[in-house]
């Protein structure tokens, strides 16, 4: 049975907690003694190349020891039961394609492709481990980065704008492991429901979108994903 109303996904790092991948808030230390919001950014890069690149080979290597959960499966599914169906994240890990998850926006960028600095061309790269130091740009021969959105920066504007529009036309909007901190990402859930969307949260903690959505599921993403895909209609 498929269903044809529209279904938009949004994920943050809580889905792939349980896979193993540590989020950003919620805990300390993630990276010896740096706090991650310190060195996912520009200036720290201008600063320090170096350090950020060591950084990224550091998650590179933690999340290629990480495989897809039941969260991100039941997303598949869901994707193949629905004629409309939407998955934007704002992960970098790229376990929502590895799980086989087809239209995926991923708005802040992948782990897994490079760019460069100057002439902005972007390519794939799943080397692990990392080269030691960030490599130049096969084209210019500037220096490459990792194609992630950091704080601070604008999101590609046709990504975001294909958010925006789905969003706006969902029926029905899934929220799951994000603590809705960081924005416009966050305005999604609050575009959808505006536009009549019924939007349901997907986290053990409480966040800044609780009070306004139209259900809670206050628990971890496997079980709250399983929970609400067995209330719906399509199972016996
Ligand atoms: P966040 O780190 O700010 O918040 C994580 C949220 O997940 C919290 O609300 C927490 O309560 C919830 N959570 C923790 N365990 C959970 C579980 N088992 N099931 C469901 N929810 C759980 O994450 P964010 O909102 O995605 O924003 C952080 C930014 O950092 C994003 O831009 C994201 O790209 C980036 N980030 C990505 C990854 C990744 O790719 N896996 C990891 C860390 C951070
Ligand atoms: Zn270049």
């Amino acid at each position: 049975m498929t269903v044809d109303k529209p279904l938009v996904v949004l994920t943050g790092a809580g889905i792939s907690a349980e896979s193993g991948v540590p989020t950003f808030r919620g805990q300390d230390g993630i990276w010896q003694d740096y706090r991650a919001e310190d060195l996912a950014t520009p200036i720290a890069f201008e600063r320090d190349p170096e350090l950020v690149w060591r950084f990224y080979a550091w998650r590179r290597e933690l999340v290629s020891g990480c495989q897809p959960n039941q969260a991100h499966h039941l997303l598949v599914d869901l994707e193949i039961k629905s004629s409309q169906f939407t998955l934007i994240t704002q992960n970098v890990d790229g376990l929502h394609k590895i799980a086989g998850s087809q239209n995926v926006l991923e708005l802040h960028g992948s782990l897994w492709e490079l760019q460069c600095t100057n002439c902005k061309s972007k390519w794939p790269n799943h080397d692990v481990p990392f080269a030691e130091f960030p490599p130049l740009c096969p084209f210019c021969s500037s220096l490459a980065r990792p194609a992630v959105i950091w704080f601070g920066e604008s999101l590609n504007p046709d990504t975001l704008d294909r958010a925006f529009k789905v969003s706006s036309n969902a029926a029905t909007m899934l929220v799951i492991g994000t603590s809705a901190l960081v924005h416009p990402a966050a305005q999604l859930p609050i575009i959808a429901q505006l536009n009549g969307a019924s939007v349901i949260e997907i986290n053990p903690e409480e966040t800044p979108l609780s009070s306004r959505m139209d259900e809670i599921f206050r628990t971890s993403a496997t079980e709250g994903v399983k929970r609400w895909y067995d209330q719906q209609y399509w199972v016996d």
